[in-house]
């Protein structure tokens, strides 16, 4: 069992949209899984051995996750029963407390699929008769995070302080030379990007940084100290 499972279309796409909160989770001693869906080949930049490697580093960045590969086909991701047993079987074998998936609008098919496969295969993970393998479970909760193809303006449900591990972060993205450095007419754009856009959510709480999270079902909070 996990506390937090995140669902990452690509290898960097956790990274971009929530390596703050994962290397905060993973400093305070929570149980956290990455599983990328896809290799993230083809792709216009690097090779399968160099993405890979890539990942490896980021995940040291991030404080060492729990992290894995579906190696489902990049692109190719599509919204079928085959690929939802896939999903409820990986549900079932972390059987996350939090299951994060990516945000429902966005540009790229692949995240499109990863958040249709996690809504659907939340669902179908607590199914009985079934050949879906492991035992059934629901995630309490699914949380969506923001990938950064779709320039959205976005309302968040809540935000997580990642001010003591944007370092991390940056890190951890940085380590995505081929997709964000290397050959690029602006090296680091993207990275700059998504540290001004955790700047700005840090401001609307009076810290350096923070990353915004959505959800469709109501969250509630336990104490008035978890208000901040
Ligand atoms: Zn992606």
């Amino acid at each position: 069992m996990v506390d937090a499972l995140i669902l990452s279309p690509h290898p960097d796409d956790a990274e971009l949209a929530m390596g703050g909160t994962i290397a905060r989770l993973v400093a305070e001693g929570r149980r956290v899984a990455i599983v990328d869906v896809t290799s993230g080949e083809p792709t216009p930049y690097g090779d399968e051995a160099t993405r890979a490697g890539e990942t490896a580093a980021a995940n040291a960045a991030l404080g060492h996750p729990r992290r894995e590969n579906l190696a489902l086909p990049n692109r190719w991701l599509e919204v079928t029963i085959a690929n939802r047993k896939v999903m409820a079987a990986v549900i079932r074998r972390y059987r996350p407390k939090v299951l994060f998936i990516p945000f429902r609008l966005d540009a790229h098919p692949d995240h499109l699929a990863v958040h249709e496969l996690g809504i659907r295969a939340r669902f179908d993970a607590k199914l009985t008769k079934t050949d879906i393998p492991g035992e059934p479970w629901y995630p309490p909760r699914v949380v969506q995070f923001f990938c950064t193809h779709l320039k959205l303006s976005i309302q968040p449900t809540f935000l997580i302080d990642t001010s003591d591990h944007a370092a991390a972060k940056r890190r951890a993205i940085d380590a995505y030379q081929s997709q964000f450095y290397v050959g690029r007419d602006k090296p680091g754009e993207v990275p700059d990007m998504v540290a001004e856009i955790d700047a700005y959510f840090g401001s609307r709480i009076g810290r350096p940084f923070a990353e915004p999270f959505y959800t469709d079902e109501p969250i509630a909070v336990s104490d008035l100290d978890t208000l901040v």
